[in-house]
Order: structure tokens, then C-alpha cells, then sequence
């Protein structure tokens, strides 16, 4: 092992653009640097007011402008030095058992009264409290805050090493750690010639978790990838991993870009299965979506963008049916088992996929399932699946990607399913179309504007209750608060349901077999159908989302004609 060990992390984002790495006065920033010998370790002093990188909604080329945009420092930390830290809770045990209590909180305590701390908003009075009680029992203390990674090393090196693990299986362990903590659904690590960087999406809201070098990025894919069973890290071909950590399943997949890789982790709790009615609907469409759960037979689809909960509805759905019928679900991969589903795993990276893909499909017909849980429509094959079984009479619920209901039909049609045949009577019957939107901790929001605005915060959240006709917007707080994950308690359903009528030759059939998807829309309001706008502003009326929050997923709300534009009747 190097006697050296060299690693960059971006600074955290100064509050104002004036700040400087350099600038003379204020508290030390926890960059340590040392040479190969420990000999020296010095401090580099900023001004004080950094905050948290303020988060923004996902954005492709995000990791790029992330590292530009942070300042990026060398530091090293020696094997040598960090093995001459002697560890408080030994000798002193009211910092021991301080210590013991503060189980989540990433600290080290040393015996000559540095309190090592990897920063979190909601700790901020913990530490002062430690602080005190080290000032009180050493005579000294002094903060000094460190990333995620010279924690890493502290723990592995300098700190009694609990088991054999290398540094990487640690940071492979601390990172899976703090996405669990901060109930992240998915990793994002980007492995580029120079650097690696490490976001976190939590409740649909992206953010930098930390940046390595590449040679640690490159070794944290080979340690995650030997999580699995058969897990082997490929650098250039396209691989998958699925591992369950501390009863987290996680799957990843890996793709080489051209500057690397780019890793993406989803982590998922496999006991999470929030019933239908916690998901964010209004009572009309749950009333709905029961309406199509037990329905007669048919197609249902459920469509949406990436992250719109599309497999959370279809499993809540799932999960609220009975053994009376015969429930068969098909799926890459099988998120959550139930008793009275029978689920067939269909494997894309088989070899012979298509094959045994085919022959499923096949084999269905003699299954004769009561309700088919179809997954994806994602070609050909799986509409021509669906087709089949829907003109059976049987239900089958199926997902497609898609960012409004009447688009969803447009899709439907593109994957072959032909309009005559969505336009027969009881072939389709309902489509629900749906976004996630974070939900504000109603602990910490506030009322007024909480991102920088290019208008003004007063001007914008002015033109705010105007537009949306009330004082009573809330706005999350990007500092966030122990109840909360920078402001955000959680997402909610925002949806349009569309249930069609059986009844022959009703002029919603018609319009389908026409492409007249205006007429459509036409229709779906007679029969009372909200737009997903709609049921966006109730909750932003209600305080219960952020608008612009929420505008940043569903795309901008009209000010006086609720409905999206493809909704909306010119008369
Ligand atoms: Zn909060």
C-alpha cells in the first residue's frame, strides 16, 4: 500500500462569488494536506458561510458543470499521519459515550482535542455540543471539518480497523451508507479521465454528493461490481449488478462513455409498498384506478417518465388484488414477490433473451391468467402480447414511457398497436398518466422564494401568489432540517386519469380511431377528467409542493387555463 494517499474533493459552494480558496480570514475548511511522512499538516483557511451545494433538478450534462463550477483542491493525507491520531474515546469515556449516541454522525475525536466531522446541515448543534464537552474535558477543541473520503481513511487507517477491508470496500460501505441515509433512489457515479463524481437523487431531486480521483472511481466499480455473486466490472462493455445492502436491493449498471464511465445504482427497499391511497391521487382518480383494477378486462396503461412511480402504482395495484384470480406478472427484474402473483423474471442480458422472451409470451395463452402484469411495452413484441390477451378479455396492466395521456395513445400506436383496435369498445380501458413531485417538509419551508432568482425573491414570489391566486405558497428550504432531506419530505403523485367508456360507439372511441386527440380531450373533460396541471395546482395551492419545484418536472403551468396546452379546447 502507498505510503501516500492523494485525493481531490470539491469544496463545498461558497455563498457568495466573491470567495476565494485563498482568501485570508475565517474558519478552516478541513483541507489537510500533509507530505508522505506526516511531518506537516497545515490548514487552509476560507471565510466562513460555505453552505450546501444547492440542489437542482437533474440535468444531463450536470456532473460536468458541477466540477467546473466547484473548486476542485489536492489533498493528501499520509498512512503515517493518520496513524499518529490517537483516538479520545479511548481514554475518555464521557467523549465515548457522547460519541456512542451520536451513531449516524461521521466524527472523530482526537486526543489532543480535533473534532474531525464530515458536515451535515442537520448536525450543526451536535457538533457545538460535542465541542463543548471536548473543550470541557480536554481543555482544548477545535472543528475541523472533512469530506466523506477522509473519513473513509480515518475510519480504515487510523481508527481501529474492525476487519480486513480495503479503504475501497469502505468507501464503497460509506457511500451505500449515506444514500440509505439520505433515502436516496438512485447513485450516479461518473468515472471521467481526471476525476470521478458522485451524485445522489433523493425524492427525485438530484445533488453532488462528492468527487474522487479516477483511479478510485474505477476501483469503487470493481468493488461494487464484486458485491454480486457473479459480479465482474467491465470497462468497456456495457455490465449490470444487483446486491442487496443492509436489506437495500441495488442494481446497477454500468456504460462506458467517452471519457469513461458512467455507473448508475438503483436502490430500492423491497418492503416499501405504500397502498394506493397514500400515493398522491384525489379521491376521483383512486376511485378510478379501483375501477380499473377490477374491471372486466382490457388494457390499462400507466405512463409516465422515468421516475414518475409508475412500478410503485402497478405494485400497489398489485398488491390491493386477491388470490380469486389468476394474477401472472412478467418483469426485468422482479422488484417484490406477493403470494398470490405468479412472477416470471424475463433476464435482457440472456443469452438467448429473445427466444425465451418469445416463448413466455407464448406460453401465456395456456397460463390463462385472470390479470396480466405486462411491465414495459417497450416493442413490438410486448404490444402484440398485449393486444392478444386484452382481446381475450383479460386485464392487463402494462407501463409506457410518455409525458401526457393523449401522448400515451400516440405511443401505443407507434409500438403497434393499431387505432382501430385501440378505439374498440372495452379494448382500452383507461390510462393513467403521472409525474412524482417533491413534497415540502412542512417543518422547515418557508414562504417565500428559497432559490436565487434572476427577478428577485420578493418579485418572484409576488408573481407567484398572484398566479397562483394565494399567500399561502410554500417554498422548501434548500438548508433543509432533521425531519427533511434539504427541504424535500418526499414526493407525491400528480396524474390524469383517463377511464374510457365500454359503451359501443361512444365519441371517445371514435375520436381514437380518428387520431383526433384534441376530440379526445374534449371528451375526457365532459367525463370530468382532470389534467395532471390541474391536480398539480391543488397541491400547490394547498402548501403542499414547492410551484417551482414543481414546474421543474411537469414543465410550466399556464396561469389562467389550468390544462397543459394539448389539453386545452379553442373554441
Ligand atoms: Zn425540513
Amino acid at each position: 500500500m502507498a505510503s501516500s494517499v492523494t485525493f481531490r474533493f470539491f469544496r463545498r459552494r461558497q455563498t457568495g462569488p466573491q470567495l476565494q480558496a485563498n482568501a485570508p480570514t475565517g474558519t478552516d475548511t478541513g483541507v489537510i494536506n500533509a507530505n508522505a511522512a506526516g511531518e506537516t499538516r497545515s490548514f487552509e483557511s476560507v471565510e466562513a458561510g460555505h453552505t450546501l451545494e444547492p440542489f437542482r433538478v437533474a440535468d444531463k450534462t450536470e456532473s460536468d458543470t458541477a466540477c467546473s463550477a466547484d473548486q476542485e483542491i489536492d489533498t493528501s493525507w499520509s498512512v503515517a499521519e493518520l496513524t499518529t491520531l490517537k483516538d479520545a474515546a479511548d481514554t475518555h469515556p464521557a467523549i465515548a459515550a457522547a460519541l456512542a449516541s451520536l451513531q449516524t454522525l461521521r466524527v472523530f475525536v482526537t486526543t489532543d482535542g480535533v473534532v474531525y466531522h464530515v458536515e451535515d446541515p442537520s448536525h450543526v448543534r451536535t457538533i457545538e455540543d460535542l465541542l463543548s464537552l471536548v473543550q470541557q474535558q480536554l481543555g482544548r477543541a477545535l472543528a475541523k471539518p472533512i469530506s466523506l473520503l477522509q473519513f473513509s481513511q480515518l475510519r480504515s487507517h487510523a481508527v481501529k480497523p474492525r476487519h480486513a477491508s480495503t479503504s475501497q470496500n469502505d468507501l464503497v460501505e460509506m457511500v451505500l451508507f449515506d444514500a440509505i441515509e439520505q433515502q436516496a433512489s438512485d447513485v450516479y457515479i461518473a468515472i471521467h479521465l481526471d476525476r470521478t463524481v458522485i451524485h445522489f437523487r433523493t425524492h427525485g431531486v438530484r445533488y453532488l454528493h462528492s468527487a474522487i480521483s479516477h483511479a478510485d472511481g474505477k476501483e469503487m466499480a470493481r468493488s461494487l461490481w464484486s458485491l454480486a455473486r457473479d459480479g465482474h466490472f467491465e470497462d468497456n462493455v456495457p455490465t449490470d449488478t444487483a446486491f442487496d445492502f443492509a436489506n437495500v436491493r441495488v442494481r446497477g449498471n454500468a456504460m462506458p462513455d467517452t471519457r469513461g464511465n458512467s455507473i448508475v445504482l438503483r436502490l430500492r427497499d423491497p418492503t416499501f409498498m405504500p397502498p394506493l391511497k397514500e400515493l398522491g391521487y384525489d379521491v376521483r382518480q383512486q376511485r378510478a384506478l379501483e375501477e380499473l383494477q377490477f374491471s372486466a378486462g382490457g388494457l390499462a396503461i400507466v405512463s409516465g417518465e422515468t421516475n414518475s412511480g409508475k412500478s410503485t402504482t402497478l405494485t400497489s395495484l398489485m398488491a390491493g388484488m386477491s388470490d380469486d384470480d389468476m394474477i401472472i406478472e412478467l418483469a426485468d427484474p422482479i422488484e417484490i414477490e406477493f403470494p398470490h402473483v405468479t412472477h416470471m423474471a424475463l433476464d435482457h442480458y440472456a443469452e438467448d433473451a429473445e427466444k425465451l422472451f418469445r416463448s413466455t409470451l407464448g406460453g401465456l395463452v395456456r397460463q390463462n391468467p385472470d390479470t396480466l402484469f405486462i411491465g414495459e411495452v417497450r416493442d413490438q413484441q410486448t404490444a402484440t402480447a398485449a393486444i392478444d390477451m386484452a382481446l381475450q378479455g383479460k386485464r392487463v396492466w402494462g407501463t409506457v414511457h410518455s409525458h401526457s395521456a393523449l401522448t400515451t395513445i400516440s405511443r401505443l400506436e407507434h409500438l403497434g398497436i393499431p387505432v382501430h383496435v385501440l378505439g374498440q369498445p372495452g379494448f382500452l380501458n383507461g390510462i393513467v398518466n403521472q409525474s412524482l413531485v417533491p413534497l415540502v417538509c412542512a417543518k422547515c419551508a418557508r414562504d417565500s422564494v428559497a432559490n436565487d432568482s434572476s427577478e428577485g425573491d420578493v418579485v418572484a414570489t409576488t408573481r407567484l401568489q398572484r398566479k397562483y391566486h394565494t399567500d399561502n405558497l410554500r417554498f422548501h428550504n434548500p438548508d433543509g432540517c432533521s425531519a427533511c432531506v434539504r427541504g424535500i419530505s418526499g414526493q407525491t403523485v400528480v396524474a390524469e386519469v383517463m377511464q374510457f367508456p365500454r359503451e359501443p360507439d361512444h365519441p371517445a372511441q371514435q375520436c381514437i380511431r380518428n387520431h383526433d386527440l384534441a376530440g379526445l380531450a374534449v371528451c375526457m373533460r365532459e367525463l370530468g377528467m382532470r389534467s395532471k396541471a390541474d391536480h398539480a395546482i391543488t397541491k400547490i395551492t394547498e402548501g403542499l409542493c414547492d410551484p417551482l419545484l414543481t414546474e421543474a418536472v411537469i414543465g410550466r403551468i399556464g396561469t389562467r387555463d389550468a390544462l397543459p396546452h394539448h389539453l386545452r379546447v379553442v373554441n
